[in-house]
This record gives C-alpha cells, sequence and structure tokens, in this order.
C-alpha cells in the first residue's frame, strides 16, 4: 500500500480535529492484509490537557442544558449512527479485523446504550417524601460528576466506548475518550456524529495514545471520574493511580470464561454455542468462551462435535462476506496466542484441533492469521488455563460431577462470564445461584445484558463497584445530593438549637 493510500488520525478536541504536530506517531494496521494502513497522533500531557480544558470549558454550559435537550441530543444522535452503520462497522473490520457481521453486531449493541440514554429525564427522576417532620419536606437529586473519562481497548472500539459516554453526557457531564491506539477510527466518526447531532463543542473530545495519554488522565486534577475496559493488570493499575488520586473509578478487567456443559445438556445445541462463542471475533471478546467444562461422561462427544464445526469454519478478511472468522488484531498477539498450543501440549493436554495448518480464504499471506483451535484434557494448573489467551484457542476441562465443574469456575480469579448447558431447570438454578461470577449465562453462550441492566464481572474482572451502563452507570456518573426544605409558616415553634429529630 502506498503511503497516498494511508490514513492520518489525530485527536478530537473542542468540536474539532487537532491541528498540532504530534511528536509521537504510531502506525495502524489492517490485520488482513498485515499491512500498515495509516498513522495516528499520540497525545502527550499538553493534548490531555487541551481536551480537558474544553470539556471544563463546556461542562458549566452542557451541565445547565435542559434534560429534554440533552435527550433531543442523545435521539439525533441515534439517527445518524444508525444511518452510518455500515461505515462504522467498515472502520472497525479494517483496523480489529472482524468479520463485517461482528462489527455491525457491536454497532448495534453499542446503540442499545444509546436507546437507553435517550431515557435520562426519566432515569433521573429523584425521590420526595411529604412531611418527613411538621412542615418539612424531603427529596433527592443526581447531578453530573463533572468531566469524566472512558479509556477502552482494541476489541470493541465502538461499543465499549458507547458504553460509557452516552450516559455520561446524557447525565450532563462532558467527556473524553482515550480509545485504543490499534484501531481508533472508529471514535472519531462517532466524535462527528455526536458534534452533527448538536452536542456543544468541547462535550465530547477524544486523544489517542498509550501509557502516557493514560497517566495524564489519571493524574489530572479536574477530571472527577474514570471508566477503564481492558486487561486485568492495567485495570488494577488505572483503579489504583484514580482512586490515589482522588477520582471515582469503574476498570472493568480481563476474564476466563467457563461453559459448563451437563450429561442431559443438547451436545449439539452445545456444541454450536462454543464453537460461537469460543471462535465468534477469533476469540477477542471478554464475553468469549475460553474454556468448555465437560462433565463426564459427555466429553468426548463433545470434543468430537466441536471439532467437526471447527474444521468447518472458514477463516478469511473480514470484508469478505463468506467469511466467519478474521486475523487478529496484531502479528505479535496473534504468536503469542499461538505459543498456547506449544505451552499447553508441553503441560500435557491434547490438541484436538491445530488451527496453525487451517486453511485461509482469500487472505494475504502477510494477514495476522491463526485458525480456530481446541486443546483437550486442559487441567487448572496448565499456563493455557491461568492466562488469557484472548484468541481462537478453546480449551476443554473435564470435570467427574456438577460440583467439580462449579468448583473449577469459582477456583478461577476471574468472573467475568459464565454459563451452563442443561435441560434440568433445578440444576440451572443452582448453578445461576451458587457460581461467583457476574454474568451468567443459562443455555446462552455470551450473557452480554441489554443496556437497561449492567455490565460487569466480579473478582480480577472488575475494579471498583459499579458495573457499566444501565442504572449503575447512571449512578456512577452523577452524584446523589438529599435535601430536606421547610417553608416557614407563621406557627413555627422558634429557636432550637439541638439535633435535627423528627418528633
Ligand atoms: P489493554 O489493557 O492492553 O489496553 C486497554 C487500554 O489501556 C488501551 O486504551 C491502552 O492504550 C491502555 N493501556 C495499555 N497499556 C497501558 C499501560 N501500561 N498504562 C496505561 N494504559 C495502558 O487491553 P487491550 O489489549 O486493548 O484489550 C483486551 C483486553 O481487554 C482483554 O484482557 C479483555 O478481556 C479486556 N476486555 C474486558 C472487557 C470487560 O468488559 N471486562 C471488555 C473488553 C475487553
Amino acid at each position: 500500500m502506498g503511503e497516498q493510500a494511508r490514513t492520518h488520525r489525530t485527536h478530537w478536541i473542542n468540536g474539532k480535529p487537532w491541528t498540532g504536530e504530534a511528536s509521537v506517531r504510531g502506525d495502524i494496521y489492517n490485520p488482513a492484509t498485515g499491512q500498515v494502513s495509516g498513522t495516528v497522533d499520540y497525545a502527550g500531557r499538553a493534548e490531555v490537557d487541551a481536551a480537558v480544558a474544553a470539556a471544563s470549558a463546556a461542562l458549566p454550559g452542557w451541565r445547565e442544558t435542559s434534560l429534554t435537550r440533552r435527550a433531543a441530543v442523545m435521539f439525533a444522535f441515534r439517527e445518524l449512527v444508525r444511518l452510518r452503520a455500515a461505515d462504522l462497522a467498515a472502520l472497525i473490520t479494517a483496523e480489529h479485523g472482524k468479520v463485517a457481521s461482528d462489527a455491525a453486531g457491536e454497532v448495534a449493541r453499542g446503540l442499545e446504550v444509546v436507546d437507553f440514554a435517550c431515557g435520562i429525564p426519566h432515569l433521573l427522576k429523584g425521590g420526595y417524601s411529604e412531611n418527613v417532620s411538621a412542615g418539612v419536606d424531603a427529596y433527592s437529586i443526581r447531578q453530573p460528576v463533572g468531566v469524566v473519562a472512558g479509556i477502552t481497548p482494541f476489541n470493541f472500539p465502538a461499543m465499549v466506548p458507547m458504553w460509557m459516554f452516552p450516559v455520561a453526557l446524557a447525565c450532563g457531564n462532558t467527556f473524553v475518550l482515550k480509545p485504543s491506539e490499534k484501531d481508533p477510527s472508529a471514535s472519531l466518526l462517532l466524535a462527528e456524529l455526536l458534534a452533527e447531532a448538536g452536542l456543544p463543542d468541547g462535550a465530547f473530545n477524544v486523544v489517542h495514545g498509550g501509557k502516557t495519554a493514560v497517566d495524564a488522565l489519571l493524574e489530572h486534577p479536574d477530571v472527577r471520574a474514570l471508566s477503564f475496559v481492558g486487561s486485568t493488570p492495567i485495570a488494577r493499575y488505572v483503579y489504583e493511580t484514580g482512586t490515589a488520586h482522588g477520582k471515582r473509578v469503574q476498570a472493568l478487567g480481563g476474564a476466563k470464561n467457563h461453559m459448563v456443559v451437563l450429561p442431559d445438556a443438547d451436545l449439539d445445541l452445545a456444541a454450536d454455542a462454543a464453537v460461537n462463542a469460543g471462535f465468534g471475533s477469533a476469540g477477542e471478546r471478554c464475553m468469549a468462551i475460553s474454556v468448555v467444562v465437560a462433565v463426564d461422561p459427555v466429553g468426548d462427544e463433545l470434543v468430537g462435535r466441536i471439532s467437526e464445526r471447527v474444521a468447518g469454519l472458514q477463516v478469511g478478511p473480514g470484508d469478505d462476506e463468506g467469511s466467519q472468522m478474521g486475523p487478529l488484531v496484531t502479528a505479535a498477539h496473534r504468536d503469542k496466542v499461538a505459543s498456547y498450543l506449544d505451552s499447553g501440549v508441553a503441560d500435557g493436554a491434547s490438541l484436538a484441533v491445530d488451527g496453525r495448518g487451517h486453511r485461509v480464504t482469500g487472505g494475504e499471506p502477510g494477514g495476522f492469521w491463526l485458525g480456530p483451535s481446541v486443546l483437550d484434557h486442559v487441567t487448572p494448573g496448565m499456563r493455557c488455563y491461568t492466562d488469557e489467551i484472548f484468541g481462537p484457542v478453546l480449551s476443554v476441562v473435564r470435570a467427574p460431577s456438577y460440583a467439580a465443574a462449579l468448583q473449577v469456575v469459582n477456583d478461577n480469579p476471574y468472573g467475568n462470564g459464565t454459563a451452563i448447558f442443561t435441560n434440568d431447570g433445578g440444576a440451572a438454578r443452582r448453578f445461576t445461584h451458587e457460581v461467583e461470577v457476574g454474568m451468567v449465562g443459562v443455555n446462552v453462550p455470551i450473557p452480554v445484558p441489554m443496556a437497561f441492566y449492567s455490565f460487569g464481572g466480579w473478582k480480577a474482572s472488575l475494579f471498583g463497584d459499579t458495573h457499566v451502563h444501565g442504572t449503575e452507570g447512571v449512578h456512577f456518573y452523577t452524584r446523589g445530593k438529599a435535601v430536606t426544605s421547610r417553608w416557614l409558616d407563621p406557627s413555627h415553634g422558634g429557636v432550637n438549637l439541638g439535633f435535627p429529630v423528627n418528633q
């Protein structure tokens, strides 16, 4: 690809592209070709300061904008995203590599949060109690936090930012987004559409880059709250650093999601689900199933059915309609994921399907390809089990009983998503009650909550108290205030210096 065809991406500050000269830039790759397709400016402290200053300047006006007007901007944004959904999806495929249907699905799931945010007048309603004491009324209100920041991962360059900013903006905050430097373009189209929808300049800003930009946001005194989604070590760092700087932080981390298959399950349904949830988006989903826990005696039969299906998957470029699985995001990530196949075998697992030999249909040889693989007889001590692989490798753990399977899931340090496959309602109910995981599916392999519920895991998958979007998102982006009010009438009882009590 010639220099001419390359795109160049820069920050979006105060309602327009940044016009400065960046001292650091990164390459953007097309994972299906392995070629550099563009460059992106990396923010230093000065650019982050400029974005936060723009958000601070926009805050008083946006915070005081009426609820109905803020909702109207969200409604307009919703229509614009729907109109441009195909363009957004194409940008995602070009930089992330995921197949077109997956990219379109990501946009659709992000839009559900915009739908939710359109209802903000209802969501911000407080409570009111008349006559809590004689002639005294009490009520509660929720107010925006201020300037808030979002730091997002490469694997959902549109949806994860949309978990955050629609709710934050609708609540009256202003926003600085730091998307993944690997696929920065979708966030810029979203910024343009917000401006077109009538959001005032400065209310939504985008800064690109890596650790320097993140650290500048974490330490900035004018950033009041910060939402993060990414890997567990960085989530922990962001949580600890952000809270040490006095910020409210929600930091969602990595995952190792287990799908328990009980002996009475429909094995064809379970095999289809394991393949869809294990290899969709090349396994680069925080809700991907990475471990199937097969309860005896279904292991051999289940692995056979999964392996048959995996062999038939079409791997190829995301913009080819026939492709079911695209490339991985970078060469380094592809190599790291592939290394778990060797380490798994060295640790005693058996390689039921080796994706390194999988045919790639229509792809260029330089693309970051790795076919789908299945590692069987994995045990919890193995490195392929303890690490989050985040790629198209499905591990199968054999368990002698329901209790043993549950223990495998609960002993894992992550707690993002899980699923159980069974036809026994009692067993499913017991599992949903006993499992220590934040999002649970019953015969549903990827139980991503709808926007009006909240998304988030337990244990090492989430640092902080609130999950994202839904009513927990509204809580995260607002502060509660309780007001007690008395309008004196001529019969009031005079001065009383005691502690207020209800009489
Ligand atoms: P990552 O942790 O490498 O990066 C996430 C963000 O942090 C990016 O914006 C990146 O620029 C920034 N970052 C990277 N290194 C940093 C550092 N040293 N200091 C400060 N900031 C840094 O994650 P990724 O590879 O982009 O995304 C994949 C990970 O995200 C997986 O672990 C996956 O499970 C997780 N994820 C979790 C969820 C969830 O909801 N829990 C959702 C999506 C992805």
